[in-house]
């Protein structure tokens, strides 16, 4: 037989999807294991939302939709926009879609020519390195680490820039490391921008979720910066909606016009009955978000209170979204449980056989030497979890 796609043979399945299956499959198969794999709300779709969803239904609003989604949704994405952060978009210029995901890959296919060099700072969400060689083009990685708190700063940027970089993709707050960049610090990023002529995948996915410092919209830094940027943002986060499949995108008439047609060949528009249930999300004027963003603040800071009296592990406090990145480079050489640990992959494994506790090894995120815990789960399992951590690096 011909050998199938060289790009699709060459794309690693998702991490984060992975160890999250797997530890579903474990639990499926009656083993106490505790996930903190997947970063998604353990919280429930706010009622009014999940009402407006069952109305789509009774009311037989059923069928396809334009594939950029339904005018009043783009309208009501693009106002809150504006009301949110001052940045005006035309309905034209939102593509709703299935999910930021799906919006990013679809931003990286309308901006990327073969050859193209994309600049990645790491630890960054699995996806992107992906879905950057899914669209032909070169993933550039710029690492970083705790000197920084993992952000990339202009002198790294400008050193990554050549003559073929097309683009920059800024997570703000960061999965997997819940840092925010400050206004001033994204400033300075968007004034090189300007000057190398680079297009920016700016994805917001945590914007609502965020607990010191204050969030800044990257296309909010002028005219010129939101010509030049993608903003993405979606449903699945901020109003717990993760299988809704519910993302959009923001961007300048060209862009989106390219997406649209991307779209409208690949899903033709997400689900009708979500489409619904994220208009009503995002024309609600009351607060959806402010008491998942409370519980989210008492769980990270008792987990960074645990993290501290325990030998061997540090984590910098998360700023946003809701991920500790725990650095466990002390713990590469040590044998645990007999288990020699040669990196953090291997600590991730034997973390999840010998500690039945479930984390993505750093090495998904491009940053070897750490592993991701979310808290996105109950205070229970993250007091389980930790005393289970415990226990494994004691041993
Ligand atoms: N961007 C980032 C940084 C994420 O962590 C996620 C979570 N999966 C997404 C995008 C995608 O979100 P969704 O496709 O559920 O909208
Ligand atoms: N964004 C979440 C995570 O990083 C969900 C899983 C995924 O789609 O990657 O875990």
């Amino acid at each position: 037989m011909k050998p199938i796609s060289k790009i699709a043979k060459a794309i690693a399945p998702s991490a984060t999807v992975a160890v999250d299956t797997l530890a579903k499959q474990m639990k499926a198969d009656g083993i106490d294991v505790i996930g903190f794999g997947a970063g998604e709300p353990d919280f429930d779709t706010p009622e009014l939302v999940k009402q407006a969803g069952i109305r789509a239904i009774n009311e037989n609003k059923t069928r396809y939709t334009p594939a950029t989604g339904i005018v009043p949704l783009r309208k009501a994405v693009a106002d809150w926009l504006e009301k949110m952060y001052g940045v005006s978009y035309k309905p034209t210029q939102i593509c709703v879609s299935s999910g930021a995901k799906h919006n990013v890959f679809v931003a990286l296919q309308a901006l990327c020519n073969p050859g193209d060099e994309v600049i990645l700072p790491a630890p960054y969400w699995v996806t992107y390195e992906e879905a950057i060689k899914m669209a032909g083009a070169t993933p550039v990685i710029v690492k970083t680490d705790e000197t920084t708190r993992f952000k990339l700063t202009p002198a790294m940027l400008e050193a990554a820039i050549t003559p073929n970089t097309k683009c920059l993709i800024l997570t703000n707050p960061s999965n997997p490391t819940g840092m925010l960049y400050s206004n001033e610090e994204l400033e300075e990023i968007a004034k090189l921008v300007l000057k190398y002529d680079l297009y920016v995948i700016s994805d917001e996915i945590y914007d609502q979720l965020v607990y010191h410092g204050t969030f800044t919209c990257f296309a909010s830094l002028g005219p010129e910066i939101k010509e030049r940027t993608v903003l993405i943002n979606g449903a699945s986060k901020s109003f717990a909606m993760t299988g809704w499949r519910m993302g959009f995108a923001a961007a300048n008439e060209e862009i989106s016009k390219a997406m649209s047609s991307y779209l409208s060949h690949s899903t033709g528009g997400t689900s009708t009955i979500t489409q619904y249930a994220s208009l009503a999300a995002y024309e609600c004027q009351d607060d959806l978000v402010g008491k998942m963003v409370l519980a989210y603040t008492r769980r990270m800071k008792y987990f960074m209170e645990r993290i501290a009296k325990i030998p061997g592990v540090t984590a910098l406090e998360p700023d946003g979204a809701f991920y500790v990145f725990m650095n466990v480079k002390e713990q590469i050489g040590r044998t645990i449980q007999g288990v020699k640990i040669n990196s953090s992959a291997d600590f991730a494994q034997a973390l999840l056989e010998k500690g039945l506790v479930a984390v993505v090894p750093g090495e998904a995120f491009g940053a070897p030497g750490y592993v991701r815990w979310s808290y996105a789960t109950s205070m229970e399992n993250i007091r389980e979890g930790l005393d289970r951590l415990e226990k494994f690096l004691a041993e």
